[in-house]
């Protein structure tokens, strides 16, 4: 049994597979995660040479047979490149980290409009905001939300009032929360956060989507905080999680 697919996809990567073929890994509005095989995409004259790039939202079709875990893709017509981003030095490796988070973290096989809408909204505005590291780690807010552990930087956790709210800048990796020195001994591991971060951060949680891309508010020292969320993403997941497209800035 067989079943076409035709949907909207951003192309997540492609790598060289055989002689002449690639497998490419797409995030695909009505099944998620896919990988499929593009047969004779490296040869001279395949019509889909140069379509294969990462961020280029494509329509494809394919049949789906749950026998095999790759499918052969059919059909790829171009919806948007995304050059502008692409050639944008400053901008696209923010986009580019949230394709490999998309890649590391949703399973295949689990379509969601409303999730694939939303990261569209974020790399149109990434393309458009004068500060393109507030789309990503707006981006990885939004992704603990979707994965199930969504962070809260309010108040601690121990909740033993009143020293609980003395304190503010720990925050405990397992939990997802602030934690104050009260209720360290709960153990687990820890981060520090100062202050403008997480005014920051809690600014970030409360926008807009949006609004993201337009904000004023932007943090000077935005590589640490990538790093303690990407820290608590690998946490969560039991993951290794590394940003190779930011390397360069980190
Ligand atoms: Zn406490």
């Amino acid at each position: 049994m067989s079943e076409i697919i035709r949907t909207k996809a951003l192309i997540l990567q492609a790598i060289r597979w055989q002689d002449s073929s690639k497998i490419v890994s797409f995030y695909t509005e009505e099944e998620g995660l896919v990988k499929l095989i593009v047969r004779g995409a490296l040869r001279n004259k395949s019509p889909l040479a140069g379509k294969l790039e990462s961020l280029s939202e494509v329509s494809v079709l394919y049949y789906k047979k749950d026998t095999r875990s790759l499918q052969i893709l059919k059909e790829l017509d171009m919806i948007d490149p995304h050059h502008v981003l692409r050639t944008d030095y400053r901008r696209y490796p923010f986009v580019l980290a949230m394709l490999e988070l998309i890649r590391a973290t949703l399973e295949e096989g689990h379509g969601d409009v409303v999730f694939y809408r939303f990261l569209m909204q974020m790399i149109s505005g990434t393309e458009q905001s004068a500060h393109p590291e507030n789309m990503l780690i707006f981006f990885m807010l939004k992704l603990t939300s979707y994965l199930g552990f969504k962070v809260d930087f309010t108040d601690c956790f121990g909740q033993k009032h009143p020293q609980c709210l003395q304190e503010i800048n720990t925050f405990s990796l397992n939990e997802g929360r602030r934690v104050c020195t009260d209720c360290y001994r709960l153990g687990g591991y820890l981060e520090r956060f100062d202050k403008s971060e997480l005014i920051y951060l809690q600014n970030l949680q409360k926008s807009h989507y949006r609004r993201i891309g337009l904000s004023e508010y932007h943090h000077r020292e935005w590589k640490p905080i990538i790093g303690k969320l990407l820290r608590y993403i690998n946490l969560q997941l039991e993951t290794e999680i590394s940003l190779h497209s930011l390397e360069m800035m980190l």
